[in-house]
């Protein structure tokens, strides 16, 4: 009982180690497989066994040769012959077996078959079952084949049969069995793995070249055999190298003959592959011709293939929509007649090229004719083309339509080159037109040309006053007077602004300018008809000529503005020639302008107030405030010299408001000072562009306000001429201005053109009789005639009537005496420093103190 477990285990380990074993050894044998394999190694050993114990019976000389015939077989097992053109390969060392069985039996030859398999197999496989199971298959299949021999040849024997011939025959027919035998038991092996039944067809099949080699080993043995027999051991020992050296010729021979069977292959393998190649070039050619004839046909850009004449010989469904025609209109006719005129030599010339090998290809845009007799603009690339196989070589074109992109290109050159109001040339167009000018009178003297430079005198105001829309209907109106007034070969640009610029070229140029100057001046002087108002303008201009030598266009521009300038100082309305004195008086002009800027921040402006008097009595009614500056260096610079500067650059506002503060101030100071300074008033001087601002009645009334001054103490002063220019703008504002209780004057009166009555409506209290006519003021004369008139009507309007410029006594007499109320002069008082004022003042105090209160204009007297 105890015993069970221990035999139980016994069981599992042998279950365990045999299934591993049969795993790595024969994985791929089955059931039947592995009985058969079995079957005929136990039968391989039993026969060899036996074999052994046979060849053990004999004599020692018999295992020596036994031993011998053995070696030689391994040996020849070790090179074997391979088959030309086949797969099978015969061990030459079967001649050794087959003699040994002929010398001593079966038991012999099956022993060396073994050997020889054993050989054989580890050769050609690497698996132990081959290893194993050969030699023993070999065995069986030589000792049963061999033991049939032997027994045909005893039985042969026993009837006297054996003869050479029949023995041959015998050897013959059992190295066939013996080879047969083999292979069917080797065969068997792969077929059982397959579970296939063993065909005789595969059998014989395998027979064929080692079938034939094994028989005729077979009879070679036999022949050997029997010289044995007649002639003794020595022709066999003499054989056996003369065969190995045979066999071994054989078997490099063959190798030789496979080698070079391995190259004719691999060399006709590559022909092969060539010819495959080669055709598959010629389908891919085929299919990228097809491509290519479609890729042209359907392409969206227009395709042509041109001969070297210029001829169309192909052309696609794009490029017979480009031009507006079919198929029979474009082939065969020449490409240039659809080329705009204009650009067939161009083109012709690129074609050229080509021709001449000097470029392979080119690219240009030209203009092509449309079937419509329109223009198409179109980019062309032309290209050498060589077709394969083909002596004559084409061009191709392709041609797109980029009319789009040069339209929005000749837009855009518009935009960049024209102003977008006018619609003339830009300053960027006009610098390009007058370079050219320029360069051409460089090279043709005779061609000589000017440059106009046009400043509206008023644009400015009526930009300020009536709005941008009317400025910008002003502008477009102005500028066609312009271009009507030129001929279609000048140029007429807007350089910004209300700046125009003509240049225009002639023999006789100089004529031509100013004669064109001068109807530019009159056609511009005819009222403008703008959102229901007529505005009058008129235009100053500066002309240049380019005999003065210019090498670059903005010298040339600038010195027509310098011109431009000298027309406005000399009054406006008018043009002005370039010449190089301009320049210094320009320089000094711009100097002017870059330093009054700073001059208010270095406290280099200051005001001065000259004194008014009630000519009647004598009396000190107020001051006008004259604006001061003294330059650092040029000392002090009159206002009628900066006051227009101030002007045109706009620093008149913060110059007016200045002026405003200090004599507010000043005046509020002297009020204060005794109860007879009381009343004082202040006179000041308004510029047409204080009026035209629209913050201008809050300054005044915060300038009061700070000061603490009265409304009807502040006397604001316009001049006629601003006062006629701008009256209707300026209206409202002068009747709030006069509803505060401002006083409101006309300065410089009777140098305008203000009708005498028309003033009578205005809100004005009085009129400042130009120093001129008192200049001229002496009895009989006619400025004395028109300043009684003056004195008569102004009364006559209740407007007081103040003198200014009296220099004289005697012009003060005849002031008094024609009953004019106010008046200003050197002959009474200069303009004051506050400082000087001030003396005056107290001068009149004490005066005053001493009983002379009327003596104010015997103390600033003393003043001068
Ligand atoms: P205006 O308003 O007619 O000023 C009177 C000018 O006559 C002053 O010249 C004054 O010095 C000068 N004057 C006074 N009495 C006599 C005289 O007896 N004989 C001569 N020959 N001249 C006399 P000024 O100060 O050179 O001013 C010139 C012009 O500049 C002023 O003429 C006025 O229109 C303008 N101006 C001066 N200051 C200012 C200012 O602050 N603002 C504005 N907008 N204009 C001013
Ligand atoms: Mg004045
Ligand atoms: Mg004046």
């Amino acid at each position: 009982m105890s015993s069970t477990p221990a035999s139980a285990q016994g069981d599992g380990q042998a279950t365990a180690w045999w299934p591993r074993l049969h795993g790595a050894l024969m994985p791929d044998y089955n059931r039947k497989a592995t009985a058969y394999w079995w079957a005929m190694v136990l039968l391989g050993a039993l026969t060899l066994l036996f074999a052994f114990r046979s060849v053990a019976a004999l004599a020692p000389i018999a295992w020596a040769q036994i031993a011998a015939g053995m070696l030689v077989a391994m040996l020849a097992g070790v090179f074997p012959v391979r088959i030309p053109r086949s797969k099978n390969s015969f061990a030459a060392g079967e001649i050794f077996l087959f003699l040994l069985l002929l010398l001593h039996g079966p038991a012999a030859a099956t022993l060396a078959s073994a050997g020889e398999a054993l050989v054989g197999s580890c050769r050609t496989s690497k698996r132990w079952t081959s290893r194993i199971a050969s030699p023993a298959m070999a065995a069986v299949a030589m000792f049963a084949s061999a033991s049939l021999l032997q027994l045909t040849l005893d039985a042969q024997r026993r009837y006297g049969l054996v003869d050479d011939g029949m023995l041959l025959v015998a050897s013959m027919l059992f190295a066939v069995a013996y080879f047969v035998l083999n292979t069917l038991l080797v065969t068997m092996v792969p077929h059982l793995k397959r579970n296939e039944p063993l065909r005789l067809r595969e059998l014989l099949g395998s027979f064929g070249w080692v079938g034939i080699a094994y028989a005729g080993s077979a009879s070679v043995a036999a022949l050997l055999y029997l010289t044995f027999q007649q002639s003794g051991i020595g022709v066999l020992l003499a054989a056996a190298p003369i065969i190995g050296l045979l066999l071994a010729t054989l078997h490099f021979f063959f190798r030789q003959q496979e080698a070079d069977e391995v190259i004719r292959r691999s060399r006709s393998e590559a022909v092969e592959r060539e010819a495959e190649q080669s055709a598959r070039h010629v389908r891919e050619l085929e299919v990228s011709e097809r491509r290519f004839h479609s890729a042209f046909t359907h392409a969206s850009i227009g395709m042509a293939l041109v001969g070297f004449d210029g001829r169309i010989l192909q052309a696609n469904l794009a490029l017979r929509t480009l031009l507006g025609v079919d198929d029979a209109e474009l082939t065969q006719h020449d490409f240039s007649e659809f080329v705009a005129a204009d650009d067939v030599a161009l083109l012709a010339q690129q074609m050229a090229r080509v021709d001449g090998r000097e470029v392979e290809a080119f690219a240009l845009e030209l203009r092509c004719r449309h079937h419509d007799g329109s223009d198409v603009w179109a980019a062309l690339n032309c290209s050498y083309f060589s077709e394969p196989g083909s002596a004559t070589p084409r061009l191709i074109l392709q041609v797109q339509d980029i009319s789009a992109r040069r339209r929005a290109e000749t837009e855009l050159h518009h935009i960049a080159f024209h102003d977008s109001l006018t619609g003339l040339p830009n300053r960027r167009r006009f610098h390009e037109l007058l370079s050219l000018a320029i360069s051409r009178g460089e090279t043709e003297r005779r061609q000589q040309f000017c440059v106009m430079f046009l400043d509206f005198d008023r644009f400015k105001l009526i930009n300020d006053s009536l709005g941008h829309n009317v400025g910008d209907e002003f502008l477009m109106q102005v500028s066609r007077r312009i271009r009507d007034s030129v001929r279609p070969k000048d140029v007429v640009a807007r350089l910004g602004g209300d700046e125009f610029a003509i240049l225009a070229e002639d023999i006789d140029v100089e004529r031509y300018a100013q004669h064109l100057a001068d109807r530019l001046l009159d056609v511009l002087r005819q009222p403008l008809h703008i959102a229901g108002t007529d505005i009058t303008t008129s235009a100053s201009i500066g002309i240049t000529f380019s005999r003065m030598g210019y090498s670059a266009p903005e010298e040339m521009l600038r010195d027509a503005d310098i011109a431009m300038y000298k027309a406005k100082v000399a009054g406006k309305a008018r043009y002005a020639l370039f010449d190089v004195g301009l320049h210094t008086e320009v320089s000094n002009r711009l100097r002017l302008e870059s330093e009054l800027r700073g001059a208010l921040a270095a406290g280099q402006l200051s005001v001065a107030y000259q004194p008014l008097f009630d000519l009647a009595q004598g009396k000190l009614t107020g001051f006008e405030a004259l604006c001061r500056w003294t330059h650092p260096e040029l000392g002090a610079v009159s206002p009628a010299a900066f006051i227009p500067i101030a002007e045109e650059t706009g620093l008149m506002v913060p110059i007016t408001d200045f002026v405003l503060r200090s004599a507010c101030q000043q005046l509020k100071a002297w009020q204060l000072r005794d109860p007879a300074f009381a009343d004082l008033t202040m006179q000041i001087n308004i510029s047409g562009n204080d009026i035209a601002h629209s913050g201008f009645l809050p300054r005044i009334t915060r300038a009061l306000v700070e000061a603490r001054l009265l409304p009807q103490h502040l006397t604001l002063e316009l001049t006629e001429n601003i006062l006629m220019e701008r009256l209707e703008g300026a209206l409202p504002m002068l009747t709030e201005l006069r509803a505060l209780g401002i006083g409101l004057s006309v300065d410089d009166f009777g140098t305008g053109y203000s009708s005498l009555s028309h003033l009578s409506s205005l809100p004005i209290d009085s009129l400042k009789i130009d120093r001129s006519f008192v200049r001229d003021l002496h009895l009989g004369s006619n400025e004395s005639a028109v300043v009684r008139a003056i004195v008569l009507l102004g009364n006559s309007l209740g407007k007081s009537i103040i003198a200014e410029g009296i220099e004289t006594e005697a012009q003060l007499g005849l002031l008094r005496e024609m009953g004019c109320g106010v008046g200003q002069g050197f002959h009474l008082a200069r303009p004051l420093a506050p400082e000087v004022a001030d003396a005056l003042l107290e001068r009149i105090v004490v005066d005053a103190a001493h009983g002379r209160g009327a003596a104010s204009l015997g103390a600033a007297a003393l003043m001068h």
